[in-house]
């Protein structure tokens, strides 16, 4: 299990001090979009093996929201992001 996490903001942290917020990748649909995006949007989540990434709130500390992404199989934590500047880089990359 994942037990430290390196926020950006405090540095290396227990993991009991975030609070995992949910999936980092749907991207919100635009506010005219069907019912049926919206409800894949608000309700769906894929399970998926492997590497995912999630919001984390760091609760106990600078309680910024951050986008962690990590391996759900062997729990290595692989890079921790301000959900700022992960969100800035996705729009120049078109990705989340
Ligand atoms: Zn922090």
């Amino acid at each position: 299990m994942a037990s430290l996490i390196t926020c950006p903001h405090c540095g290396v942290r227990p993991k009991e001090e975030f609070s995992i917020r949910g999936d980092a990748v749907p991207v919100r649909p635009a506010p005219n979009a069907s019912d049926e995006t919206w409800n894949r949007y608000v309700f769906v989540r894929d399970n998926p093996k492997g590497v995912i990434r999630e919001y984390w709130h760091h609760v106990s500390g600078c309680r910024r929201y951050l986008v962690v992404e990590r391996d759900n199989v062997s729990h290595a934590v692989l890079s921790v992001t301000d959900a700022t500047v992960a969100g800035r880089a996705g729009q120049k990359e078109g990705v989340r």
